[in-house]
């Protein structure tokens, strides 16, 4: 078991935070040969489903750390995403021809992905230290003196905050997270159904209560996530149900609420992403609206180039290299975001006629890149 094994007291790179950034940035490191210590403050790793897509970027990422095989097993394979106002189809964005060996959007719950790179890093000789929760930073010319609860403390030469969007490294280092929050909630179910444009597409529904997005998910299961101007704690059945039969009538008949849950998303960036021996990667760094589904995606990617970083002591460019990404999906999924949820009767006329418009300009592969991040090798 990983919390039998000591906490060591010096390392040359502590990661804060064992979710999908900091277990990708701990397996880039370990196979680089680089001395690490991986920490986070839960027993153990989360069991919800979360982020459910892995783009066609962050397979090739995965490939290069020995892991891509693997998740693919677990998932399914999905060549398009089909936008529709209603019934009516706007726009198709198809991964299928993109220049990349993985063209599709992979389907797989995160708690997978968090444990096959789980198990790449315990192949590297790699062990997650549960339960550690950073209780102060200090870093001076030397280097960086972590405690935890527990009263234990760390050295090392650098820190990564891997911690999430509430980030204790981030504070501790100073960095500013602009941005703001959107004002509807989003209802998140993992739902049994029959669903009408059945299992092999992502489809995002408009309409005039807001957007309804439905992926298939492994085991027959569908993905919902759904926006609402105030969702309770625990969405039941009967909501997803009436929800789902508001925005996209007579497509889905609801058998079984698997999980469920509702979150209220923000849009920001940190400031920097270095603050001295300090870095943050992942949702520490950056947060967005889950429309495209990139938030996990982009971490993984922050994490790799970080780990390759530390690996070729090239630490100054990671801000340069990748902030800006973190920047472009922010505005991305902001616009996308607006669009999809947009309420204002002139404003929808124009986007339904708009979004046909971009297909016949032959746009649809470009915005199926965009999502994909194969810009941004
Ligand atoms: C409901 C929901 C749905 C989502 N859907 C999607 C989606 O469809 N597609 C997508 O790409 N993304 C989605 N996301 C976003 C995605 O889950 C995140 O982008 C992803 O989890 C970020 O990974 P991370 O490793 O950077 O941070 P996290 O997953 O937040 O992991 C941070 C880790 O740090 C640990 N930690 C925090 N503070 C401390 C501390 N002080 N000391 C020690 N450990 C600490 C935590 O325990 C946690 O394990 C969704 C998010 C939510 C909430």
């Amino acid at each position: 078991m990983d919390s039998t094994i000591d906490l060591p007291q010096r390392t040359e790179v502590v990661i804060v935070g064992a979710g999908p950034t900091g277990l990708a940035l701990a397996v880039t490191l370990a196979a680089a040969g680089v001395d690490f210590v991986i920490l986070d403050r839960q027993a153990e790793g989360a069991n919800t489903s979360r982020a459910a897509v892995v783009h066609a970027r962050t397979l090739e990422v995965l490939d290069e750390l020995g892991a891509a095989e693997e998740l693919i097993a677990h998932g399914i394979q999905v060549s398009r995403f089909a936008i529709r106002d209603g019934s009516r189809r706007l726009l198709t964005l198809p991964f299928d021809n993109l220049p990349t060996p993985y063209p599709y959007a992979l389907m797989v719950p995160q708690y997978v992905t968090e444990s096959v790179l789980l198990a790449r890093l315990r192949d590297l000789g790699g062990h997650v230290h549960r339960p550690y929760e950073i209780t102060s930073v200090v870093q001076d010319e030397d280097g960086v003196k972590l405690a935890m609860n527990t009263g234990d403390t760390v050295h090392a030469a650098y820190v990564v905050g891997a911690d999430g969007m509430h980030s204790a490294v981030r504070e501790a280092a100073g960095i500013g997270f602009t941005g703001s929050a959107y004002a509807e909630s989003f209802v998140l179910a993992d739902v049994l159904m029959d669903w009408a444009p059945g299992h092999s597409e992502v489809s995002l529904t408009f309409a005039a209560a807001g957007l309804a997005v439905v992926a298939p998910l492994p085991g027959g299961h569908y993905r919902v996530v759904v926006t609402v101007d105030n969702a309770p704690a625990q969405p039941d059945l009967a909501l997803v149900q009436r929800l789902l039969d508001e925005r996209t009538p007579g497509q889905a008949r609801v058998t079984e609420l698997i999980w469920s849950s509702r979150f209220r998303v923000h849009h920001r960036v940190a400031d920097h992403y270095r603050a001295g021996r300090l870095f943050l990667a992942g949702d520490a760094a950056h947060v967005h609206s889950p429309a495209g589904g990139q938030g996990m995606n982009t971490g993984i990617q922050d994490a790799y180039a970080l780990g390759r970083a530390f690996a070729t002591r090239q630490l100054n460019g990671y801000e340069a290299q990748r902030r800006p990404v973190a920047q472009r999906v922010v505005a991305f999924t902001h616009r996308m975001t607006r669009i999809a949820t947009t309420r204002n009767p002139t404003a929808r006329a124009a986007r339904n006629i708009a979004l046909p418009v971009l297909a016949r300009l032959g746009l649809s592969t470009k915005i199926a890149t965009e999502l994909a991040e194969l810009n941004y090798r």
